[in-house]
């Protein structure tokens, strides 16, 4: 396994991650990041960037129901998929160019699941990072263990890849 030594070694390529990364960069440090996912994190993927698709459809769909009989005659509709394909023209162009960015500021990249091996030392699957300060920006996983009815939520990610806006079982 190879071993690659860093001043900082950030986990998380989302805006925590990222930020901190181009600073540290900028700052003289030798910086790496790694990400188990497409680099760019949940705000640019499956957060606040790509929601607003579906806020605005839904807003035009309540909006279109609300003058049926005032002016309008039908009422507008999802098209799914049409709606999600719009959505993939943006958020499918953010990892290349997180990466890009990235590495443009003389950050090395990484993907794939680090983990901890000792206070100043990571690991993933192909690679050993140390030792380094770690700065963790993981952001924080759905807390779906509060809700009762938790078997019946779904989380950001598999949302993303319904095919279409009714699935059938969690
Ligand atoms: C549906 C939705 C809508 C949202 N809308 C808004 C909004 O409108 N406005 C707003 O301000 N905020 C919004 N948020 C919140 C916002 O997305 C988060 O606050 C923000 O993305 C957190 O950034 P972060 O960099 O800390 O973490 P994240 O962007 O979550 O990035 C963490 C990254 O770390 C990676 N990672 C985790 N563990 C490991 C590991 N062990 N090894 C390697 N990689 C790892 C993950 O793959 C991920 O890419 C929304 C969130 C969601 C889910």
């Amino acid at each position: 396994m190879e071993t690659t030594n860093f001043n900082v070694l950030v986990i998380g390529t989302g805006e925590g991650g990222t930020t901190a990364a181009q600073k540290c960069a900028k700052a003289g440090k030798r910086v790496a990041i790694v990400d188990v996912l497409p680099f760019g994190g949940t705000c640019a993927l499956r957060g606040c960037d790509p929601k607003k698709v579906l806020i605005g459809a839904a807003e035009t769909v309540a909006r279109s129901r609300q003058l049926l009989g005032h002016g309008l005659d039908t009422a507008a509709t999802v098209a799914w998929a049409d709606l999600i394909r719009f959505k993939n023209s943006f958020t499918g162009k953010v990892p290349a160019a997180r990466e890009a960015s990235l590495q443009k500021a003389g950050i090395a990249t990484y993907h794939g699941l680090a983990r901890f091996t000792g206070p100043t030392r990571c690991r993933s699957a192909t690679r050993s990072y140390g030792p380094s300060s770690s700065l963790s920006r993981r952001g924080r996983g759905p807390a779906l263990s509060a809700f009762r009815a938790k078997s019946c939520c779904w989380t950001a990610r598999p949302f993303w890849s319904w095919r279409n806006c009714r699935p059938t079982s969690p």
